[in-house]
């Protein structure tokens, strides 16, 4: 068996499509840009190219965004003084602070003083309490709840390849806050029936080749090898690792590709659809505020 490739890229282009026909309307028909705040701290190289695709992509879909640079040395309180600053601008409809952060700065103070309603991250407590508590991904959806945007793409791309979730056994390895934990809750939400898997797992092979559908967050170079995987499974690589030979996912994709029935690459696959999610959620954001100031 060889497995079909899930086209991120592809899937991702489409989306933004779809995205820049709502907001070119929203802006023609109530004059409404939508606008993203970026703020970075310190001169992390990953972070300084994360927030420049993040612009670069604000600006080929028409939107507002403004990028604020902070020294690696600024105080918890400037940054938490730049947020209230963005909160309390209306030109601004989603606020992202590029993790990781200083060490001195607490991540935790500095996610919950983003506004809710501009959390386009959806990382805010109050944004993962909703999507948690709510029993359905259509409710999900009904309710333009903010979902975080790797987890979201990963929905989409099962959803846009048509591979079937409902019923299904799915296995996500890594319980990280922004990637395994929320790519479980949202499977959970599409009525798979998952498993999180972590580094303390016993029998991770076993563990794994149960699953209809397998979700690797976990951050080591291909890492998940065909005696994980059962004959036919989607398997979704979210893995982004720099090596020696070039980037890599978590997935052995060579020699994975045999025994799947579906795979995403690296590149090319679940990242692909990270900053187009993004672009969902501040287009949403910008449609939410309108809402509430016409009601
Ligand atoms: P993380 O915070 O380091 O979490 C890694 C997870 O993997 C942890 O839960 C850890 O388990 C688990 N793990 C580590 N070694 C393991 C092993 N031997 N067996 C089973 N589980 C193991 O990393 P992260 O932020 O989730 O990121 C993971 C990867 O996804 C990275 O390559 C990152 O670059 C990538 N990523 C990509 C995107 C994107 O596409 N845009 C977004 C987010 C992350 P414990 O909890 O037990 O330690």
């Amino acid at each position: 068996m060889t497995a079909r490739i899930i086209d991120g890229k592809a899937i991702s282009q489409e989306i933004r499509d779809e995205v820049k026909t709502q907001a070119d309307k929203l802006k023609k028909e109530r004059g409404v840009t939508p606008g993203l705040a970026f703020i970075l701290v310190g001169e992390n190289p990953a972070s300084q190219v994360y927030v420049k695709n993040k612009a670069k992509a604000c600006e080929s879909l028409g939107y507002y965004s403004v990028t604020e640079k902070m020294p690696g040395d600024t105080t918890q309180e400037s940054v938490l003084a730049k947020i209230e600053e963005f909160n309390n601008d209306d030109k601004i409809h989603g606020i992202l602070v590029q993790m990781p952060l200083p060490k001195h700065i607490d991540e935790y103070r500095i996610i919950e003083a983003v506004n809710p309603s501009k959390d386009v991250d959806a990382l805010h407590p109050y944004n993962i309490g909703k999507y948690c508590e709510t029993k359905s991904w259509h409710e999900i959806t009904e309710k333009k709840l903010f979902l975080p945007c790797t987890p979201y793409g990963i929905i989409i791309l099962l959803e846009k390849s048509g591979i079937e979730v409902s019923g299904k056994k799915a296995v996500v390895v890594g319980r990280s806050n922004l990637g395994g934990k929320p790519a479980a809750m949202l499977l959970l939400s599409k009525n798979a029936t998952v498993t999180m898997a972590h580094s303390k797992t016993e029998n991770l092979e076993d563990v794994c080749r149960e699953a209809d559908i397998l979700v690797a967050v976990i951050g080591r170079p291909n890492f998940i090898t065909r005696d994980f995987v059962k004959p036919g499974a989607a398997i979704l690589d979210v893995g982004i690792n720099r090596t020696e030979k070039g980037m890599c996912g978590d997935v052995d994709f060579e020699n994975v590709k045999d025994v799947a029935g579906w795979i995403t690459p690296v590149p090319g696959g679940v990242g692909a659809m990270t900053i187009t999610m993004l672009m969902k959620n501040t287009l949403m954001a910008a449609e939410r505020r309108l809402r509430a100031l016409i009601h």
